[in-house]
Formats: structure tokens, sequence, C-alpha cells
């Protein structure tokens, strides 16, 4: 049995609860809950699986594994499940959806909807009727369109992206890694004249930070082939508007089985099983488990309890990762027909400069839009997002709109950690091969959009054929 660098803090706590680091028998007097729901009171729950994050991946893991048979339990650290997924309700009740909006199609998609009886329908881009305001919110100033021709752009770098059809399943790249991927964008960009197409492709892909300059595979994986059909043949979103409802449906199923507001503390990992500490608004608790599928960001700040090896703990420190925000806010004096597309005047392909507002979208309620605010490598704090934002709104006064001095910010999300990220020589030397390897390893399974791609219905998909191999083992 393999102890970490927690482990002066395991035995006190294990003391505390009364239970003896003998972990095969339970301590006397303890409840030991198997399979039913937790409850109040019991110390120690005992599972087939424990999954650690229930965002979209973990939710499916969950709720899958449950419906497969296996008895499992969820550990969430907020209050909800959902985890990119925002909704904003108006007092109406009118909804907003501020983080996760549209969903490629494939037949996990639609199976975990229907699981859950929510209706999906197309997404409507109807209503920006009038097109996109290019507008350089830095000074108001009105910045042209891309020139050149977008339809052939876009065809190029389809024709790229089919030559490295892998990309659709996950990480498992080819040896050696295609010079390609490797290629810093703005490179990538030159070799296969794809100015035209950066503005469409920023659009998708926001979030990055500098997309420049990232190895050209990223862009690759996020703005993927799923979505170029999801762009052809129309993407699938919630009838209500409202995609929070999928994971408050799944919250519901789960029940105790979802242990919300809770933190893995310190964990015992071996190959005959897991001995979680779980910190609950109940008091701490033992998670026993045969399997632990970690879907949460990899990062050593967030898997620091988790008892990592030296392997683990070098992999998971490469990550570098950037920083997302979003809001809902009040934009009366813009009409609600257009979105405003944040263009620099002075920069290649005119990408904003980070850290800024990416776009203010119209939401289907008036006055109100969704506001997309890149930080870049930038931790920045809500008031700073907020004041940047105000200021972004304020120069909209230069380019003819009777907006508030003051903007009303409604709802705001944190979406960093966002998009986690290694080096080129990192990617050449085999980073995800190694990452890859560590699946299984410890009786430990990871999935989530650093295993594949900030794309929610690529993720059930590649969460339900990681599902096979966790069941199979
Ligand atoms: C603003 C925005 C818009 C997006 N729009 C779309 C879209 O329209 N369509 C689409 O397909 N994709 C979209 N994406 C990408 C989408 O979010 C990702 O594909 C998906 O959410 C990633 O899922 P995940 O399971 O990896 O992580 P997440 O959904 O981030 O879930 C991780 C969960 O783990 C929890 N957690 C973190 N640390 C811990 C811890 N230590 N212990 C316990 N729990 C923890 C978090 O609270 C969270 O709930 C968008 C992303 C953002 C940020």
């Amino acid at each position: 049995m393999r102890f970490s660098t927690n482990a002066a803090r395991l035995v006190l706590l294990f003391g505390w609860l009364g239970i003896g680091l003998s972990f095969p028998t339970f301590g006397p007097g303890l409840a030991d809950d198997k399979g039913d729901e937790p409850k109040k009171g019991q110390n120690i729950i005992t599972r087939d699986v424990c999954v650690i994050g229930g965002g979209a991946s973990g939710t499916y893991a969950a709720t899958r594994l449950r419906e497969l048979g296996h008895s499992v339990v969820l550990v969430e650290r907020e209050d909800h499940l959902g985890g990119h997924t925002r909704t904003y309700f108006d007092p109406a009740g009118r909804p907003i959806d501020y983080g996760v909006w549209v969903y490629s199609n494939n037949t996990d998609q639609v199976r975990f909807f229907e699981h859950f009886n929510i209706a999906t329908t197309g997404q409507d881009f109807t209503r920006i009727s009038q097109g996109s305001q290019r507008i350089d919110l830095r000074t108001g100033q009105s910045v042209p369109p891309p020139v050149g021709s977008l339809v052939d752009a876009m065809t190029r770098y389809t024709q790229v992206l089919l030559q490295h059809p892998y990309l659709a399943d996950g990480w498992e790249l080819p040896g050696p890694v295609p010079e390609d991927l490797l290629l810093p964008f703005r490179d990538f960009i030159v070799r296969y004249d794809l100015g035209p197409a950066v503005e469409v492709l920023t659009l998708y892909i926001q979030g990055l930070g500098d997309i420049l300059d990232y190895p050209a595979v990223y862009i690759m994986k996020y703005f993927s082939f799923g979505v170029i059909l999801g762009i052809q043949s129309g993407f699938t979103t919630s009838a209500s508007l409202a995609n929070i409802r999928l994971y408050e449906a799944a919250q519901t199923e789960l029940g105790a089985d979802a242990l919300l507001s809770s933190t893995i503390i310190a964990a015992q990992r071996t190959d005959e099983g897991h001995n979680m500490l779980v910190s609950t608004p109940d008091g701490i608790r033992l998670i026993r488990a045969d399997k632990l599928i970690i879907a949460i960001p990899p990062l050593l700040q967030n898997l620091e309890p988790f008892d990592l090896d030296y392997r683990e703990s070098d992999l998971f420190a490469q990550f570098d990762y950037s920083h997302y925000y979003t809001t809902v806010l009040n934009l009366s004096g813009v009409p609600q027909d257009v979105q405003i597309l944040n263009r620099a005047v002075d920069t290649p392909y005119n990408i904003p400069v980070l850290p800024s507002t990416y776009v203010f979208y119209p939401s289907q309620i008036p006055a109100l839009f969704s506001g997309f605010f890149g930080g870049g490598t930038q931790n920045l704090t809500e008031e700073e997002v907020r004041a940047i934002i105000r200021d972004n709104v304020r120069q909209l006064r230069n380019a003819g709109y009777d907006v508030s001095d003051d903007p009303e910010i409604l709802a705001y999300g944190n979406h960093s950690p966002f998009n986690l990220f290694v080096s080129s020589e990192a990617i050449a030397t085999g980073f995800y091969r190694d990452l890859y390897s560590l699946q299984g390893q410890r009786r430990t399974w990871y999935t989530g959009a650093a295993w594949h791609a900030h794309d929610s219905a690529a993720l059930w998909q590649f969460t339900e054929r990681l599902l096979q191999r966790v069941i199979a083992d």
C-alpha cells in the first residue's frame, strides 16, 4: 500500500473518524453504506466506482454507470452539477445560456438527452439576422471584415483536418507526430492560406488565449470535423434553451449519490481499490471504491490529494492553462439582431488583444446579451473582469451605440482553468502518449476536456468508450 505526502494528515483524519488504517476491515460501530443512498451520519460509502467532478464528462460517467448496473458515488466541488454549463434566469424565468449552449451531434448526445427526457431542438442562428458589427473595443473604432474567400479557406482547413482523422477520437497521435500539428498556429495559417477563415475559427475557439502561439493541433482539436458538421447541418440545444436542465435532471436521478459542495481531501489508491476521505457539508466521510474516474482538469493543484506517484505528478505538472469568463449583461442601446465582435485594428487577422471581451451576443430577452471574455494567461478577479467589460461597453458609444456608462452585469461565470495545453516540444516527445498510458493504472481512469476536446458531445462519446474499458477491467 502506498502513502502520499498526505500520509500524516490521513492518519489523523482516519483516526479522528475512528477508522483503522487496515482498510479491508471496518472500524467498530461504523455504518457501512454498501450501495444504498448515503444517509446522514454514515461514515463509509462503499461503491463500485467513484467519479470526481460533475461537469459534462463526470455527470455522463456517473449516470451511465448506474444505468449499466454499477453503484456509483460522484464528488462535485460546487453545489450543483454542470461544470461549464451556466443558465441565467431573468425575473420572469426566461433562460439565457451563458456557458455551454450548443451540442454537436452523435448517438451518445442523443441518448443522454433522451435518457433524461429532455427535448432538444436545432440551434437558431437567425437571431443575428443583421450579422456582425466588428468593433475595436479598446477605442470603438470600426474594423473591416476579413478579405478573401472564407469558403475557400475553410475548405482548405477541412482538407487538412481530414488528413488527421484520429483527432476525432482523442489524443492518440501517430509517431512521429505530423509536423503540421506541431506548427505554431500562425505558421499553419500561412502554410494553408487560412487568413480569411481566422475570424470564424477564433469565434468558435474562444477561451484559449493567444491562439497564434498555440500548436496547431489544439486548434484542430477544438475546431474539429464535428464542429464543421455542426456549422453545416446545425447544432443541437435544449428546447427549453436552458441547458442546465440536463444537469438538474441528472442531479435528481443521482440523488444522494452525488456529493455536492464536496472535495476529496486525502486518498490512498491501490491496485485492490481506493480509500478516499471526502469533505462534505455533513462532515468528513470515507469513500471505498473499487475504481476511480477522475473527470476534473488534471492539474496538480486539483489532484494533489489523490496520492499521486512521481510519473503522474510529472505529467500533470506540465500543463499550462488559459482563463475564460462569461457574463450576462444589459446592453440596451445595441440592436438585438447583431452580434458585436471585438476585433483589433492593429493585430494580425484583427485578433482582439486580451484580456478583453470576444463577443457580445444577443439573447432572446430584449436588451440582454451574453458576453464572452478572454483572460488569456491572466488570472483576473471578478472585479477586474467586470471593470474591463464596462470599459469595453463604454467604447460602444464611440461606435454610435447609445449604451449606458455603467452597464448592468446580471450574471458572471469564471470558467478557469479552461484550456489545458503543453508545448509543441512536449507533444512531439510523446506527452499525450505518456498521459494516455495512465488510463487504468492504479485502477484510475480519466476523462474530460484535457483528455479529448472542449466539446460536450465529443466528450460523452469519449467517456462512453472509456466506460467500456472501466467495466471490462
Ligand atoms: C463559456 C463556455 C462555452 C462553451 N460552449 C460550448 C458549447 O456550446 N458546446 C460544447 O460542446 N462545448 C462548449 N464548451 C466546452 C465544454 O465546456 C466542455 O466541453 C465541457 O464542459 C468540459 O467538460 P469536462 O467534464 O471536462 O469539465 P467541466 O464541465 O468543467 O466539469 C468539471 C467539473 O469538475 C468540478 N471540479 C473541479 N475541480 C474539482 C475538485 N477538486 N473536486 C470536485 N469537483 C471538482 C467542477 O466544478 C466541474 O463541475 C464551452 C465551454 C465554456 C467555458
